[in-house]
């Protein structure tokens, strides 16, 4: 059934969310946006891989926002047969010990010279399964613990299962992106059994594991009662120690005990995870993004006239140096006008073209601390009037349980009104693939102020490099290493780990009103140094091709 090309697959990647296209939303953030960016590169770069996922047929969820700054949650419609075909293969996984039948859907990713990888959706909406399992794929993140865990089986073992049935048998490697999908290596350990001993060696020269976050709600774990209720059969209570800490199961702890790779996301995220987790080896490969994709149709234009070619080689991104001025400026211009159409279209706010755009787009969570530029409402104003106008533009959507991502929202709201007729500021809704890539290639200024060191690397200021657009970020993250101070952007803060509020507060109004504002209206020449310089030092790196060769290089191939 499957083509000789597809047989010869080497490496499934395992994911609990990928976003490739902003029509299929079963994505609801950084981690599934670097998953499909992940997987495009491949197609690109024609690593023999395969993507594994869960449908989430209600996608995250479409957000609105009320008149009193209220984030309001509806379902996302979209038709998967549009975008997804059908297979005919069926397993099922043992879940409070019932057969759970799981079916399949394909989408392949398209690389640009025309080689082809396939994602697979799993899917238990199917008429043999009872009620509540057949919800078990319908939402991204059901905050409910035994959902999840369902869930989590679902992807990690029925995947496994899937693949094999679909006829891959010459798979050698299982790259877990972060650990909702660390149940596989039960799959893989049973297969080891021989004479009552499992060989965990066998499993872990397959396995490798990406860890995403140092903030501790983002490592799953599961009441060990729960896992016995749930998934009452599993190898796992053979090898306690293996799987389990305090009485839970650990799901980053399974995933860093059963593989031979496991790296952190950037150089700083590698450090901090270190600390997390003592006597593991824990690399790091810094994230990218996928160039094609991010970058804005204007740019892609000027690239194609001064780097042919840039699009299968980004690394030759760093001839942007050599592109004029005028033309970088223009073709800025060009993407900074679709995006404030956008936004006077939607708000009727009449941003204007040549004014200063900041923009702030991200999941809304208080460790980003959305709301940090608001502290000095009157600093702000100051600077608007002193030093240069200023435009706003902010986006994101915070987890429906969020509270305080929600209260963050609200806070943001109401400084947007608190400046009406002074400052043009927004709050645009539904933050998603499309219009990150607007945001992302239409401002000015890139600004990001997470509390150190919780930022694993961010992805969203390298597609702003992408379109010549400088950074002013706090020093966490990807920016560690991507940022040269008054060549490729701003720091906010210190590099000290510890957070000093006071500091950052300090510095970020400090550098906008003698450094960036200034700059920006009276020094055009040496701000588009810095705008080249983004493009030259930053887009040429931080890009999924290099990340994919290092992943290629130190994990896969080895
Ligand atoms: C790029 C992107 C993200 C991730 O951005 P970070 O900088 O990593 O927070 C999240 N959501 C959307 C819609 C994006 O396009």
């Amino acid at each position: 059934m499957l083509s000789e090309d597809f047989r010869n697959r080497r490496v499934a990647y395992f994911s609990m969310e990928i976003g490739f296209d902003s029509r299929v939303p079963t994505y609801s953030g950084g981690l599934g946006i670097l998953a499909g960016d992940t997987l495009k590169a491949c197609a690109d770069l024609k690593i023999p891989i395969i993507g594994i996922t869960l449908l989430a047929e209600n996608g995250y969820f479409f957000q609105k926002i009320d008149e009193e700054g209220n984030q309001i949650e509806m379902p996302t419609n979209w038709s998967k047969d549009d975008f997804l075909k059908s297979l005919p293969v069926k397993i099922s996984v043992n879940i409070e010990g019932r057969e759970v039948k799981v079916q399949v859907w394909e989408y392949i990713v398209k690389g640009l010279s025309g080689y082809s990888v396939p994602l697979y959706f799993l899917d238990t909406d199917i008429d043999e399964n009872d009620e509540y399992h057949r919800t078990l794929t319908h939402y991204l993140y059901g905050e409910d613990k035994k959902y999840r865990l369902c869930q989590e089986i679902i992807l990690g073992v029925g995947g496994v299962r899937i693949i094999e049935a679909l006829g891959y048998n010459n798979i050698e490697k299982y790259h877990m992106n972060e650990g909702h999908a660390s149940f596989l290596v039960t799959e893989l350990l049973k297969k080891t059994k021989k004479e009552n001993k499992y060989n965990i060696e066998a499993v872990k020269k397959q396995c490798i594991f990406t860890t995403h976050t140092p903030v501790p709600a983002g490592h799953d774990r599961f009441p060990l009662d729960l896992v016995k209720n749930v998934f009452p059969s599993s190898v796992l209570f053979e090898l306690p120690e293996m799987f389990c800490r305090d009485n839970e199961v650990n799901m980053t702890l399974i995933g860093m005990n059963f593989s031979h790779y496991i790296n952190g996301v950037a150089k700083r995220h590698g450090e901090v995870s270190k600390n997390m987790f003592p006597g593991h080896t824990i690399n790091f490969i810094t994230n990218g993004v996928h160039s094609f994709s991010w970058t804005a149709d204007s740019f892609k234009k000027l690239y194609d006239k001064y780097i042919p070619g840039w699009e299968q080689n980004p690394f030759s991104l760093r001839n942007a140096l050599g592109i004029p001025k005028e033309e970088i400026w223009e073709t800025h211009q060009e993407a900074k006008k679709t995006l404030i159409d956008y936004v006077n279209r939607q708000e009727n706010v009449g941003m204007d073209y040549d004014v200063f755009t900041i923009g702030f787009a991200r999941r809304v969570t208080s460790y980003k601390r959305a709301d940090l530029l608001f502290n000095d409402i009157n600093r702000l104003l100051e600077i608007n009037e002193k030093i240069g106008k200023i435009q706003i533009i902010f986006a994101g959507k915070a987890h429906p349980q969020d509270i305080k991502g929600k209260e963050l929202i609200k806070s943001v709201f109401f400084s947007i009104k608190e400046l009406e007729g002074k400052v043009k500021a927004v709050y645009l809704e539904n933050y998603d693939m499309k219009l990150g890539k607007l945001i992302t290639s239409g401002v000015d200024l890139w600004l990001n102020n997470p509390v150190r060191p919780r930022e694993a690397s961010g992805t969203s200021g390298m597609k702003a490099a992408h379109n010549g657009i400088p950074s002013f970020s706090v020093l966490d993250g990807w920016w560690v290493e991507g940022h040269i101070e008054n060549i490729t952007g701003w720091s906010i803060g210190s590099d000290k780990e510890e957070l000093n509020e006071v500091e950052d507060l300090q510095d970020l109004y400090d550098k906008l009103e003698k450094v960036i504002v200034p700059m920006f209206y009276n020094q055009k020449d040496k701000w588009l140094d810095i705008m080249k310089h983004s493009i030259s030092l930053n887009a040429s790196f931080f890009n999924t091709y290099r990340m994919v060769q290092q992943y290629v290089t130190n994990a896969y191939f080895k």
